[in-house]
């Protein structure tokens, strides 16, 4: 078991796990402000275990870059943790029946790191956060998600794939445009906190933390 994922889990109703090499789990500090969720991973990921290694991921690298996000900083993970193949040669999406069953380990994930922002990347993963969205009208704007918890709502800013640049390279100023927005939300945040913290810390000075 590594982060409450079983590493020889076999829960699919699906034959997933036949042909993976390795469950690839979430990768980044446990406590990490933001959480970029992907749909699955692809060969790259699944021959080293680890989220977002391949094209995809140099291209998220260079996203997080352009918007002035540390790569170290963040956490990064799928819906699915296994590779979604049919033959062990050519990947697919991953099915419903996948998502569903494998979204548990992503709902702990969030639970234990507690983002303050959750980024889901492509369509896959924003449906899972919004039901029904297309990822062109949602991408970039903020939303409420509750998951599990009754109380707490977690702010949602949806983006598209990195992949897509690897299609079309005319995507890719689209993309940065996105990534920014994650970096401007997780700036504000900072700030946020930052004043609230010197505002108590001078309320403690001057005896008054009941002013709080
Ligand atoms: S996709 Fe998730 S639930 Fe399904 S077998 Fe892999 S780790 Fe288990």
């Amino acid at each position: 078991m590594i982060n409450g994922i079983e590493i020889n889990c076999r829960r699919c109703p699906t034959n997933i796990w036949k042909y993976r090499r390795m469950v690839v789990m979430g990768s980044g500090p446990p406590n990490a402000d933001i959480m970029f969720v992907g749909e699955a991973p692809r060969e790259m990921e699944d021959r080293a275990g680890k989220p977002f290694v391949g094209p995809a991921g140099k291209i998220l690298n260079r996203l997080m870059n352009e918007a002035g996000i540390d790569r170290n900083e963040v956490y990064i993970t799928n819906i699915v943790k296994c590779r979604p193949t049919n033959s062990g040669v050519t990947n697919r999406a991953p099915n419903l029946d996948e998502v569903k069953t494998c979204s548990d380990y992503l709902l702990a994930e969030i639970e234990k790191v507690d983002p303050k922002v959750i980024s889901p990347l492509g369509r896959t993963a924003t449906n899972f956060f919004i039901p029904n969205s297309s990822i062109s009208s949602v991408r970039g704007k903020e939303f409420e998600w509750r998951g599990r918890s009754i109380w707490k709502a977690r702010t949602i800013i949806p983006q598209y794939h990195p992949a897509m640049a690897l299609y079309n390279k005319n995507m890719f100023d689209v993309l940065i445009e996105d990534m920014k927005v994650i970096g401007e939300y997780n700036r504000e945040q900072e700030s946020i906190n930052l004043i609230y913290k010197n505002h108590k810390d001078f309320y403690k000075e001057v005896g008054k933390e009941k002013c709080l």
